[in-house]
């Protein structure tokens, strides 16, 4: 059999950050708005730096006004929603992101629903956690990461997925959960796997469309894969790579994606597939939100 086709989540992204481009440079120049985003760290986390790094970044090369607060390890609760608080009255700010995980001094809960719902560009608050789940999108905002794989999932198979199954491994409130929502809203057929699933290969065997949102290196098999499945790898695990010279790493996702590649349909590698959507949603959800706060109507 053929290998899969490979979802080039790179491509992708860069078509969605090249729209999100030019509809914040027409917003700036009809109403003199310059979409912002706030982008909060806390501790020396290096992973979570990175992640931060390049949402800053992508946030200059859209045109966005970008701020970046990096508070000490040692920050209290208090100061945060204290910053958070600030944020949510800064009228040039229309997204505020927090980066996870916080130390563990601090409630990552209670940061986030201090969170004006309507400024929350990772749509983790429960107001927007509500809106997804019993569909009023409209003024919801999506969580990126699942917005962004949904996005893939109808490059391959369309925006309807009426007669097809959908299983998504793993159910947190970031990933697996609002995926859910999400592919349930375009009427696939779905099922939640996660840790306490009994014969989770069976489970898997049954999806055209299988998320794979575990943290769990290479977990997913090739011989869990229906022949013609389109795989979406949310994955990103770091581990040794001694073929690569003494303390070399390499990312993979939670799929082992060569042999599942044998038995897909389309599949998203890991790095290039699913990591770049998140970052660009992360993009379209500001752009969204500055429509929002000008009183325009954002572009689709
Ligand atoms: P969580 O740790 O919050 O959730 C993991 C889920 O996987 C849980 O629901 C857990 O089940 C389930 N699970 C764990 N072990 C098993 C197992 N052996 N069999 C079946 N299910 C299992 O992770 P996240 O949802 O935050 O992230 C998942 C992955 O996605 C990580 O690798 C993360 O790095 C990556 N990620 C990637 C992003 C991107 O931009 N590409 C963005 C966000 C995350 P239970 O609930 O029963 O414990």
């Amino acid at each position: 059999m053929q290998d899969a086709a490979v979802i080039d989540g790179r491509s992708v992204a860069d078509s969605v950050v090249e729209t999100v481009k030019q509809a914040a440079e027409e917003l700036k120049q009809q109403t003199g708005v310059i979409p912002g985003i706030a982008v909060v760290i806390v501790g020396e986390d290096p992973a979570s730096k990175v992640y931060v790094a390049s949402k800053g970044k992508k946030a200059k090369e859209c045109g966005f006004h970008s701020v970046q607060h990096t508070l000490a390890d040692s920050t209290s609760e208090a100061d945060l929603l204290a910053l958070v608080e600030e944020l949510n009255d800064d009228p040039q700010i229309h997204g505020i992101l927090v980066q996870l995980p916080l130390p563990g001094h601090i409630d990552d809960g209670r940061v986030i629903q201090a969170i004006n719902p309507q400024k929350d560009v990772d749509g983790f608050h429960v107001i927007n956690a509500g809106k997804l789940t019993t569909g009023e999108v409209e003024t919801a905002f999506v969580p990126c990461t699942p917005a962004g794989s949904t996005l893939l999932i109808e490059r391959v198979r369309g925006k309807d997925l009426s007669g097809l199954n959908a299983v998504v491994v793993g159910r947190s409130n970031i990933v697996g959960k609002p995926m859910a929502s999400l592919l349930l809203a375009a009427n696939a057929t779905v099922t939640v796997a996660h840790s306490r699933t009994p014969d989770l290969p069976a489970a898997c065997r049954n999806a055209d469309i299988l998320v794979a949102a575990v943290g769990r290196p290479e977990m997913i098999k090739g011989d869990w894969v229906k022949p013609g499945a389109t795989i979406i790898d949310v994955g990103i695990n770091r581990i040794a790579a001694p073929e690569r010279g003494e303390g070399k790493t390499r990312l993979v996702g939670d799929v082992a994606y060569g042999e599942c590649a044998k038995v897909a349909g389309a599949i998203t590698p890991v790095p290039g597939g699913v990591g770049p959507m998140t970052i660009a949603m992360l993009m379209a959800n500001t752009l969204v939100s500055a429509y929002r706060h000008a009183g325009r109507t954002p572009p689709n």
